[in-house]
């Protein structure tokens, strides 16, 4: 018979540092476009899984020396590789036993695309950006909590983490619900956060009587920042987009329109055009990457915990 047990330690065996489960009827909140059932109907329970990022990957842009690491190692093809290796022994043994996974994208920030990406393509059907939210599914399967900046957190890691779900319809046991506190409102990463964008207007969702909040995040902001257009958060603006002369207090996009002002500027940035795969001239090149290197949302708020000495490292599974 196919355990919890036997899941995690699949998931751990094949790279993952973290892996819980929540059974289906936590989401029983959850809207349409970010439920568990609107992907698969049949699902009865939804694993999350993470790898943690590595804290060398800050180092380069700490010293002012290196953006790529962050980028290439602390979010892209070296964390995901792994967790995408763990993925695939997952649902591998899902179907061993009989049962299927589906792997959700899972995100927190498509459901501000722009509308032609929310037009459902078939009647009675709805948009096809359905998406579960990362955290509140990290958060239901018993991982952490959010923190007030929003980006999640773990008694292992703290907020250096990234999640991948798997739906399944093998019923499975599922994880109490995280009971300690790691976020103490120290507000370190609203302060640290050159984009301003963190500690907005108070969210939260309840499960089982367990609350969970966070400040809500301006992603437009965010992501101006993140993509490095805004002055304040890059050493390239003032070299290689001399007329940019960005006041982040004053912006008002929403995350589409900052990301596609990212591709549109990111062929102008010299370094990042390096550093992008390929080179502009074979079209491949010039694409945004981290900037900021998540100077407050995760490296404040990561130095703070660190501080407390309340994350305990290691895998959980
Ligand atoms: S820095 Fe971390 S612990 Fe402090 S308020 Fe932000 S999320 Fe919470
Ligand atoms: S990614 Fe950068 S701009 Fe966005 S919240 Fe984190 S520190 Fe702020």
């Amino acid at each position: 018979m196919l355990t919890a047990k036997m899941i995690k330690d699949c998931a751990i065996a094949a790279g993952a540092d973290l892996c819980g489960i929540a059974s289906v009827e936590r989401f029983q909140d959850a809207p349409k476009e970010m439920h568990p059932l609107t992907l698969f109907p049949e699902a009865k329970s939804v694993i999350v899984f993470a790898n943690r990022i590595l804290k060398g990957c800050y180092k380069g842009i700490q010293e002012g020396t290196d953006w790529s690491t962050y980028w290439i190692y602390g979010y892209g093809t070296g964390l995901y590789t792994s967790l995408g290796r763990a993925g695939e022994a997952i649902n591998s043994l899902l179907e061993e036993h009989g049962y299927e996974g589906v792997h959700s994208p899972g995100s927190h920030t498509l459901l501000d695309e722009a509308p032609p990406a929310r037009e459902p393509l078939a009647k009675g059907k709805l948009p096809p950006c359905v998406t579960l939210h990362m955290r509140v599914a990290a958060a239901l399967a018993g991982l952490g909590e959010p923190g007030w900046s929003k980006v999640f957190l773990t008694p292992e890691f703290g907020p250096r983490q990234r999640f991948e779900i798997i739906l399944t319809d093998a019923e499975l046991e599922q994880d109490p619900l995280f009971d300690g506190q790691l976020c103490d409102h120290c507000q370190a990463c609203v302060r640290a956060c050159p984009g301003h964008a963190l500690g907005g207007e108070r969210e939260s969702v309840t499960c089982e009587g367990r609350e969970f909040a966070w400040g809500r995040v301006n992603y437009g902001k965010c992501k101006v920042t993140h993509w490095g257009l805004n002055p304040k958060a890059s050493p390239f603006v003032s070299k290689d987009l001399p007329g940019m002369n960005m006041d982040v207090d004053k912006v008002s996009y929403d995350w589409y329109a900052a990301y596609r002002l990212g591709f549109a500027l990111a062929p102008r940035i010299k370094y990042l055009d390096l550093i992008s795969t390929g080179s502009a001239e074979h079209g491949q090149g010039g694409r945004p990457g981290s900037v900021c290197g998540a100077v407050g949302c995760i490296q404040a708020c990561n130095a703070h915990l660190e501080a407390k000495k309340v994350l305990r490292g290691g895998v959980k599974g």
